[in-house]
């Protein structure tokens, strides 16, 4: 038979009882500090990006001076050697860029970079079709490309992004951003490349003039060489970034919230691709 449990041992059970209880707190709130600390080292990585995006912006008469280092002569440079497929002119990567967990920039009215960048990029996509091109687009929804128990989940996001271009070793990638800059003023569109890349300054400046023309702005800007963008780095092949325009500026954020101006930048980012590849097929 039992013998009835005495208070000294019901005290000795309830110190027990509290010390596993204060462990089980201190272990949580350890967890959650650390999930914290990740999340914000990838969004302090990512608003570096901006501000340098931001930072080019601004620059708008050094005409991509730290871009002319033509001295590559890179076999990075697949451009040319894909084949077309089942009656494709060939694959086209785009990238629309933040997702998920980042909104990338966010303009005064609310409306957030990465639900942009995919409106764009599926417009743009619809063109590139009807031109007879085959688009594989890396984020074809809302999410980002990061598992969700992932800790580092933008550095996820970047690498299946790159992984994407890699696999599908396309004619050329684009990827798709909206600018900011602390300055409300600053607008326009602004066509990055990998600094070493040729050809990816060859398409940054396709692309670029027919924006600056097609969507007559009014101070326009050169396209510009970067070392530091992972997208242009990392991924195989010719890549450029570009930055639609300014959510900073209310004037533009209005802009690129509107259709009619949404489908006049499409098809000028369209046909200064157009122009690139017509130009490097011409003898
Ligand atoms: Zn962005």
């Amino acid at each position: 038979m039992n013998r009835p449990i005495g208070n000294k041992e019901i005290k000795i059970i309830q110190y027990l009882m509290l010390a596993v209880l204060l462990v089980l707190v201190f272990a949580v709130s350890a967890y959650a500090g650390r999930m914290r600390r990740a999340e914000n080292s990838e969004k302090s990585s990512d608003r570096t990006e901006n501000a340098e995006a931001a930072k080019d912006g601004n620059n708008t008469g050094d005409a991509g001076a730290s871009g002319d280092a033509d001295t590559s002569g890179q076999t990075e440079e697949n451009q040319g050697t894909q084949k077309a497929e089942s009656g494709s002119k060939g694959t086209i990567v785009l990238d629309a860029g933040h997702g998920g967990f980042d909104p990338g920039v966010c303009g005064a009215s609310g409306v957030a970079e990465r639900e942009l960048n995919l409106v764009f990029a599926k417009k743009l996509e619809a063109l590139l079709a009807e031109e007879g091109y085959r688009v594989v687009q890396t984020r074809p929804t809302e999410a980002g490309l990061y598992d969700k128990e992932q800790t580092h989940k933008k550095a996820q996001d970047m690498q299946r992004r790159c992984a994407v271009i890699e696999k599908e070793q396309p004619l050329l990638t684009v990827s798709i951003h909206q600018n900011s800059y602390p300055d409300s003023s600053v607008s326009g569109p602004q066509v990055f490349y990998f600094a070493q890349s040729k050809e990816g300054e060859r398409l940054a400046s396709c692309i670029q003039d027919c924006m600056n023309e097609q969507l007559a702005v009014e101070k326009p800007k050169s396209h510009k060489g970067n070392d530091s963008y992972y997208i242009l780095k990392r991924s195989a092949g010719t890549a450029v970034i570009v930055e639609c325009g300014f959510l900073t500026n209310p004037d533009e954020e209005a802009k690129l919230k509107d259709e009619t101006y949404q489908d006049r930048v499409v098809r000028a980012i369209c046909d200064g691709i157009l122009n690139y590849l017509k130009e490097d097929s011409d003898p």
